[in-house]
């Protein structure tokens, strides 16, 4: 770095969240191989056996731009992620944030909320936590002679088709006019006023996201599902910006395609390509003539405005479970989030 260039001015913060052990793993005596020694590294603790058969534990250390532990909750992981961004929007630009990791790792605790039993209470999650900061960010000084107005959409990637969570899952298709602007047609598009509008919108979407009335096979884990503030000068239909929150399919999901089951096999197919194409996007970013794969997976098309342009910003949080099963699946999490940083 030359003298002077600010560190923390970075597009792409990529952090790690481990999860606690569930109740029903420490009933199985399941081993928590990780540990999270300062705040910014993890080590993966992986059992081993030699030849001789004596057994022995491989360490394998990360370092990231912030570490998680699992006694961390949803609002210190949001400080440190997806709130510096809000401000980005307000300034003419793109913030998007990135859950990433093996089903069952987190993702959806963290973006939607915490679960009490089957109620998942959407004002602990990242979704409702960004929104209610976007409405202060209206109202500040700074800003709210911007008079700008803030709506939301929702919606699910699935098998490299795009359902809108606020209509009854409709199909929507997507365009791409000549100067390569992406279109979601049809796309349910709310204006909020308030952060229990938002809320509301999130509750909606996140049951018509369980309940599987089109795409009957689109269990979550094989889904992205897409939710985005937008800004906009009042009257206007100009972006002024937009934060895009992302809970992406299963990683495992990735690796399907070798099931015997044709259409899951596809669907693997499907998710391992735009988890590709997104990392390869996210490297990208802010890069001069860097060729984008954007029209090689869905999810990669309609968020190309967001990986585009100087004023764009990414946060990536790669969600670990902690056990010792799923030691594999935590170190693929943990190298493709590597990657995704690395120069
Ligand atoms: P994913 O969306 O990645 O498949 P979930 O968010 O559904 O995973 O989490 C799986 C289970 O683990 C849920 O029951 C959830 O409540 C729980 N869980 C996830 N993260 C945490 C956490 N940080 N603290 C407590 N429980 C968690
Ligand atoms: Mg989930």
């Amino acid at each position: 770095l030359m003298d002077g260039q600010a560190v923390d001015d970075h597009q792409i913060t990529v952090c790690v969240r481990k999860r606690p052990l569930s109740r029903k793993e420490i009933m199985k005596k399941e081993l928590d191989v990780i540990t999270v020694p300062t705040k910014d590294t993890l080590i993966v603790h992986e059992p081993k056996t030699k030849v001789d058969l004596t057994k022995f534990l491989e360490n394998h250390n990360f370092r990231f731009d912030y570490a998680f532990d699992d006694g961390c909750n949803n609002e210190l992981v949001y400080k440190y992620t997806a709130k510096p961004l809000v401000q980005t929007i307000f300034d003419g630009g793109m913030a998007t944030c990135f859950a990433y990791g093996q089903t069952g790792s987190g993702k959806t605790h963290t973006m939607g909320g915490d679960f009490n039993g089957k109620v998942q209470d959407c004002k602990t999650g990242i979704y409702a936590m960004a929104a209610k900061d976007v409405f202060g960010y209206l109202k500040s000084p700074k800003y709210r002679h911007l008079n700008l107005t803030v709506s939301a959409s929702f919606f699910e990637i699935y098998s490299g088709k795009v359902f809108d969570l606020l209509s009854e899952k409709n199909k929507l298709r997507v365009l791409e006019d000549g100067k390569q602007q992406v279109q979601v047609v049809g796309l349910t598009e709310r204006v909020v006023d308030s952060v229990d509008d938002v809320l509301k919108l999130i509750q909606h979407g996140n049951s018509t996201r369980t309940s599987g009335v089109t795409s009957a096979n689109a269990n979550s884990s094989r889904s992205h599902a897409v939710f985005q503030i937008v800004v906009r000068p009042m009257g206007s239909v100009k972006i002024h910006g937009k934060f895009s929150f992302i809970d992406l399919a299963g990683n495992e999901r990735g690796a399907d395609t070798n099931s015997a089951n044709r259409q899951t096999r596809m669907e693997g197919a499907e998710i391992n390509k735009s988890l590709l194409a997104l990392k390869e996007c996210i490297r990208a970013l802010g890069k001069q003539n860097a060729h984008l794969p954007f029209r090689v997976s869905k999810l990669t098309q309609v968020l190309r405005d967001s990986f585009i342009g100087e004023k764009s910003k990414t946060c990536m949080i790669a969600m670990i479970s902690p056990g010792l099963s799923s030691c594999e699946h935590t170190l693929n999490t943990l190298r493709y989030a590597n990657r995704v940083k690395e120069l």
